[in-house]
């Protein structure tokens, strides 16, 4: 089948590079290596035989500076390896194309992320890795609390016994006394709430662990200098219950209850102090609100946590909103699959699925760290996953908590593996003086997400957003310039520049194309 005899240029390379190596004597002992790969590299029809053979003698080049001839392959045989091996290929790829450039660029790219593999088992440790050390957490705290099996396994026991005061907290973690003095002090004024299986996940002895740094507040929280800026709804409510800041997208508001409480909460002003039921005619109120508007299509239920609602309250606004026409699309807003999983049961899930087979459902959560993905959780999400649309993450970048390349990969990547796709990373807030001291500058998250182009799926990316009255995207630009018709971009995971020829803007007025071309004038 060997219908071209010339060589691509990638192989007329190499073998100049390889044949002008000195014919000298080989004296680090190459030769009989290269016999044995060479009798393989002609007597088989494997394409990675006359690879190997050819890195290795790329390799004895560069180190030694060796020809080929005195290893014993003349430079015409070389050739017909060369040819054999584009004519194996399904793809017709040249030996050069092969060995001089994708084996470089794959080895190059592979620096680039050697670090984090190296790393981020240690810096951000998935809660899967450290399920051993969870579920001995897990035994301490039930039997402190006094819990039987079933209250832990169950999403009602998990609240029952959720942890509020700094006395619980002290009997559960072995915080220094200043620490639960200020504990104390702050939840004059804010809640803390931590369920028994979310507060399993802080590793004890670290007074620096992602987890507790999520859930205990600490003195800056009242003692941070700043105005607190008016909550969203204050100027962005037009109904009762209701957010809106685009024509198309609302969300209802239906509880101000969480499992646990976010050292960083944004909803903090709306969450208040203490946990309340709301009157049914403040559903109907925001439902009808959402009737009337036939331009609205998506519809996210939040709160506080959607998976707060009684099963009840969940089935009968999702069946509502499945009733009207123009929407089209609903999400749940919710961390519950990551704080207290016990809730997502059949019951649960069959609303879910119930719903989402009429019209997708979106459940949109909230996970910040590798460290809270347990098997248990990801379990859950695995389960949710097969009853709705999708499963979006939305993290929030907090410093000391995911404000590194590793931790967020990790957490991204760890997420991806539980069935939950990356969406949005917010820059921490600036309305609330409550959690300044956990945000991070805008241009540490830059570099974070956009070096994770090219270097992790695509799809485990996640769009970095600052909430500034709508989601405002902050990525930096890869156009960096236009000449002529070409556009310069850059490649944002090395820095290289790359001429993209644009689009002819000529052909793109023309009016007359396709099918239309041929319509009588
Ligand atoms: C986040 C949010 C949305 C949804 O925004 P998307 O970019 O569509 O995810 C809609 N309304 C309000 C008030 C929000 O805070
Ligand atoms: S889960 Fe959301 S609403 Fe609830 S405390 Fe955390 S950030 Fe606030």
């Amino acid at each position: 089948m060997n219908f071209k005899e010339d060589l691509d240029e990638y192989t007329e390379e190499l073998l100049d590079f390889l044949y002008t190596g000195k014919d000298k004597e080989d004296e680090s002992g190459y030769g009989p290596a290269v016999q044995e790969m060479l009798v393989k590299a002609r007597s088989g029809s494997s394409v990675q035989d006359i690879v190997d053979l050819f890195l290795y003698l790329k390799q004895a080049r560069m180190d030694s500076g060796l020809s080929p001839d005195c290893l014993g392959l003349a430079r015409s045989d070389a050739v017909g390896l060369a040819i054999k091996h584009q004519d194996l290929d399904e793809h017709r790829v040249s030996l050069g194309g092969r060995v001089n450039q994708a084996a470089f660029i794959v080895q190059q790219a592979g620096g680039r992320v050697d670090s984090y593999l190296e790393d981020r088992d240690r810096e951000a440790p998935s809660g899967i890795m450290l399920w051993e050390r969870i579920q001995e957490n897990h035994a301490r705290i039930r039997e402190v609390l006094d819990m039987s099996m079933q209250e832990w396994n169950s999403f009602s026991g998990q609240l029952r016994y959720a942890i509020e005061s700094p006395r619980t907290l002290e009997s559960i973690l072995n915080l220094p006394a200043g620490a639960l003095e200020e504990v104390g002090r702050v939840t004059k004024d804010y809640r803390m709430r931590l369920t028994p299986y979310y507060a399993g996940l802080i590793m004890p002895e670290s007074l620096d662990d992602p987890v507790l740094l999520q859930s205990v507040p600490t003195g800056e929280m009242v003692d941070n200098a700043g105005v607190e800026m008016p909550p969203v709804a204050a100027d962005h409510s037009p109904a009762r219950l209701i957010d809106q800041f685009y024509p198309r997208v609302v969300t209802i508001k239906a509880t101000n209850m969480c499992a646990m409480y976010c050292t960083h909460c944004l909803r903090i002003a709306h969450i208040g102090k203490k946990d309340r039921i709301y009157p049914e005619q403040a559903y109907s109120e925001a439902l009808d609100y959402i009737r009337r508007d036939r331009r609205i299509r998506d519809v996210l239920i939040t709160g506080g946590d959607a998976f707060m609602l009684p099963d009840k309250v969940l089935r009968y606004m999702l069946s509502e909103l499945d009733g009207m026409e123009h929407v089209r699309i609903k999400r749940l807003g919710t961390r519950i699959p990551v704080t207290t999983p016990q809730r997502v049961d059949q019951e649960l899930l069959d609303i879910l699925e119930e719903s989402n087979d009429k019209k997708p459902v979106r459940v949109v959560t909230q996970i910040n760290t590798a460290q809270e993905i347990t098997p248990v959780s990801r379990e859950a999400f695995r389960r949710i996953s097969k009853a709705v649309s999708a499963v979006l993450n939305q993290a929030v970048l907090l410093k000391g908590i995911n404000d590194s390349f590793v931790k967020m990969a990790h957490l991204c990547e760890t997420i991806q593996e539980a069935y939950v796709r990356p969406y949005y990373i917010f820059n921490c807030s600036y309305r609330n003086p409550q959690f300044s001291h956990l945000r991070v500058p805008v241009e540490k998250g830059r570099d974070i997400v956009e070096g994770m182009y090219g270097n992790i799926s695509g799809d485990a990316i996640p769009r970095y957003i600052a909430t500034a009255g709508g989601k405002i995207p902050l990525h930096r630009s890869n156009v960096l310039d236009r000449e002529q018709g070409d556009i310069i971009l850059q490649k944002p995971w090395s820095g290289e520049q790359v001429r993209y020829p644009d689009a002819d803007p000529e052909v793109y007025s023309d009016s007359r194309w396709g099918l239309k071309r041929y319509e009588a004038k």
